[in-house]
Order: C-alpha cells, then structure tokens, then sequence
C-alpha cells in the first residue's frame, strides 16, 4: 500500500499522478476463508480491520452484493456522538467515538473526523426532564456533556428560532467533542487497510444461501460460487432479518426506510449539528455548504431505499419550525436507507443459534457513529467465539431474559 503523505503527492504531481494504485483491490472468491464477513458496509468492514489488527486473523472474506459502502454506510447523514443514557450504550459507543478522533491517522485515510460539537434540542418540559437525566448519566460514566440555556444556545446557534412557534427550546444537551466525519471515506479507509493485507473484498457478490453441517454453518452460496469459511458473520443491517433466514433462525427486528435530504449550498450558517427530536427533525451543514437534513424512520416495514413523499414534507415543516431560514433554501437530492429496528433500540453484537454465524446488526438509525467501536467488539466475539465486555450486554438472550437496553429516548429519532 502507498502511503499517503506531503512527499508523496509532491512526488507523484512529478510524475502527473500516474503513480497511485487502486485503494483496494478487487478480488475473486477463493475456494476457503477463515472468516467470511457478508457487509461491505462500516461495521463489516471495521470488523475485519479489528480482527486482522487486534487478533492477526487475515484469511478473511467481506463479500458485498452492490458496492463498497453502497448500504446505509454511504447514505447517512454521518453524526457521530455518544452521548447515551444507559451504561453498556454510553461504553461502546464512546469507545467508538475516541476511535474515531484517529482513525485517520490510524488508515492515513482521511476520514474527515470533525468534532463541531452535537446539540440536542429540548423542547417540552418532559424532554427537558430527560435530557437532564441524560447529562447525569453521561457525567457517571465519563462521556462529557453539558447543559445549555437557551440564551447560550442562541449565542452559539444564532440562526434558531427559540420562541416556538409551537415548542419553544427550553434548553439543550451539549456534546462538544461529538460531530461528523466523510461517510464514504470511513468505508474506504478500511476498506485499503484490510485489502492491503491480503483480505479479499469481493463486491457484486450476493449471498444465496447458506450449506449448513449439523450445528455448524460449512460454506455459503453465493451469486460468485460456492466458498466455505471457518466462521461467518452477518454484519448486512437491513438485510439481517433476510440472511438468518437463510442460515434457519429468525431476528427481533424490524426493516423500515430512513431517509435524509440535502439543499442546495449556502454560505456558512451553521456551525455544528442540531437534532430536534420533538418536531423530528435534524440539520447539519456540510463542508460543501449544503444543509443536512434527516428525520424519521417510515411507519412501515418495507425494503425499498427511499422513503415515502409525507417524510419529507413532515420534515421540513418541523425544521422550518425552529430554523425559519430553510424555508426559502431549494432541496437537491433526498435518498433512503433500509435501517434494522430493534424493540429497545440498541444493537445486536451475539452469537447465534448456530454454532459458527456471528451477529452484528440493529443499529437502526444510529449505527454510523458506532463503526470503529462496533467494529472491534465484533472482532473479539468472532475471533474468541464469546463476546468481550462491550459486546457482552448486546447479545440476542437479552430478548428472551427481558434485559432490555432501552435507548429510546438517546435514539427515537436522534442518530
Ligand atoms: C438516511 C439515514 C440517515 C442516517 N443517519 C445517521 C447518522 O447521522 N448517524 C449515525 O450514527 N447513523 C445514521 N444512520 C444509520 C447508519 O447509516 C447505519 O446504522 C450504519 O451505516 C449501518 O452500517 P452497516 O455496515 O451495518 O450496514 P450497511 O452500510 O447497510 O452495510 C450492509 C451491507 O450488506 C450488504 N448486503 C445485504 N444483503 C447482502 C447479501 N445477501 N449478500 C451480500 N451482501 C449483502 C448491503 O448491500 C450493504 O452494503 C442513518 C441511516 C440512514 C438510512
């Protein structure tokens, strides 16, 4: 792998760029892995950097059906935060946070980390309430947060309206060192790190089936072939419901759409990430200018990847709400992901009922934030066969002994 750096751009500008490789290679199936990873997408991805980093292990397959990072990786609106209520929460995904204050120095990717802070919006006296419940939990458990007044908030903010019309801000949660970085570049960064190790990411690959000996999974069936693997693991999101029943057990979870939309690019307005999850609705600006925008999930099950017309307009109306200004900005694009909803809105990182498949899944409309963190608890319960302590609370028992992690109110809309 080339090494990105000054000297090797000045370099390379000598020899009219014709120097840099391919960021990763494209592989064919081999007859046999190691591990098989199903999800090119961050968790898959930061799952096989975690196992060949932290526990040696590159005889590793990630096979994707579309494109690297074409899942929800690249369709999200890229908060990172962890500002969370419960414990096991508040663990892994301020491990994922710190992760990502280096990971593009960790890659030499550049990831485009920027901790512009994350506010959250209250906006009723329950919320109020809430938030504050929030703050002390996150005090306990070192995730640093504060509370806002509306006037600081103001201050900061000064394009929000905080008289209503309907909820006026009552005062705001706090994350400074939360943020966003490059969705893409977080996939692709990983995605040079684990190739040039030797690991084969074998895109347009869908997997069909899954040839299962006694308890054990002995190969999977894909649209390149038949490949066998050691251990496999379901890290594919939406799809997650779709692959267990391949592999003959059934999941908790729900798939809905999700969806977000860009406007067109204005000058700086804004200069961290705003969520307002009373009027649903969040809004951040991106380097290019253009405003951000993401709001609730659809209140179906479906598999399409864009969303229905009344998100939008339910949306925007919220925003316009609290930010008076967007009503006179054009939208360009809106786009939709299949997210995986779990009933207490926490992840899934388990064992399953067959012995060798692995679990990594319902993240639901959070799990951007959670890649690196995510990732390396993934590796552990893969290369171990148990779950370390960050993973440990998110197994698939907690269904069936009502150890609920409810997040609900860190993830009702809130990303
Ligand atoms: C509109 C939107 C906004 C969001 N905003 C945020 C946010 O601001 N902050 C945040 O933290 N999170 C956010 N999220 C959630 C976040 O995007 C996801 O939780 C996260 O990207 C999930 O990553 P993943 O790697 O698990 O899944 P994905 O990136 O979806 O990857 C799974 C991959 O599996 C592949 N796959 C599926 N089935 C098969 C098969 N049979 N064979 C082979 N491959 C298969 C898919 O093609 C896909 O590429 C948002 C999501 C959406 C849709």
């Amino acid at each position: 792998m080339k090494k990105y750096s000054a000297f090797a751009l000045v370099k390379e500008a000598f020899n009219n760029h014709l120097g840099w490789g391919r960021a990763w290679r494209h592989a064919q199936p081999k007859k046999r892995y190691k591990v098989i990873i199903v999800g090119a997408g961050g968790h898959g991805l930061a799952t096989a950097y975690y196992l060949g980093k932290n526990f040696g292990i590159r005889d590793v397959a990630v096979i994707e059906k579309g494109w690297l990072g074409g899942g929800n990786t690249g369709r999200n609106t890229t908060i990172i935060r962890s500002n969370y209520l419960q414990e096991e929460s508040a663990a892994i995904y301020e491990k994922s946070r710190s992760l990502y204050e280096t990971l593009s120095q960790e890659l030499n990717y550049n990831i485009m980390f920027s901790p512009r802070g994350v506010m959250m919006l209250c906006q009723t006296e329950h919320e109020l309430r809430a938030m504050k419940r929030t703050y002390y939990a996150n005090r306990l458990f070192g995730v640093q947060t504060e509370m806002v007044s509306p006037m600081r908030m103001k201050e900061m903010i000064p394009i929000i309206n905080t008289d209503g019309p309907r909820y006026p801000i009552l005062g705001g949660l706090w994350q400074p060192r939360g943020g966003t970085a490059r969705h893409d570049a977080v996939a692709w960064g990983y995605a040079r790190a684990i190739s040039s190790w030797g690991a084969d990411i074998i895109e347009n690959c869908e997997v069909t089936g899954i040839v299962r000996e006694a308890s054990k999974v002995a190969s999977i069936q894909t649209t390149k072939g038949s490949i066998d693997c050691e251990k496999l693991c379901f890290v594919v999101a939406g799809s997650s419901s779709l692959l267990a029943e391949l592999a003959g057990f059934r999941l908790p979870l729900e798939s809905v759409a999700l969806q977000a939309l860009v406007s067109e690019p204005i000058k700086p307005v804004m200069d961290c990430v705003v969520m307002a999850n009373t009027v649903h609705g969040y809004m951040s600006q991106s380097d290019k200018g253009e405003m951000v925008i993401g709001g609730g999930a659809d209140g179906c099950n479906n598999y399409s990847q864009r969303g229905s017309f009344q998100h939008i307009e339910e949306t925007v109306r919220a925003l316009i709400e609290t930010f008076p200004i967007i009503s006179r900005l054009r939208q360009l694009r809106q786009w939709g992901g299949i997210v995986d909803m779990t009933g207490d809105r926490s992840p899934i990182i388990s064992k399953t009922p067959v012995e060798n498949i692995f679990l990594n899944c319902g993240w639901g409309t959070g799990g951007f934030k959670a890649i690196p963190g995510s990732g390396w608890a993934t590796a552990e319960l893969v290369a171990h066969g148990n779950p370390g302590k960050l993973a440990a609370p998110f197994s698939l028992a907690r269904f069936v002994e009502g150890r609920m992690i409810d997040e609900s109110i860190a993830a009702a809309v809130a990303h």
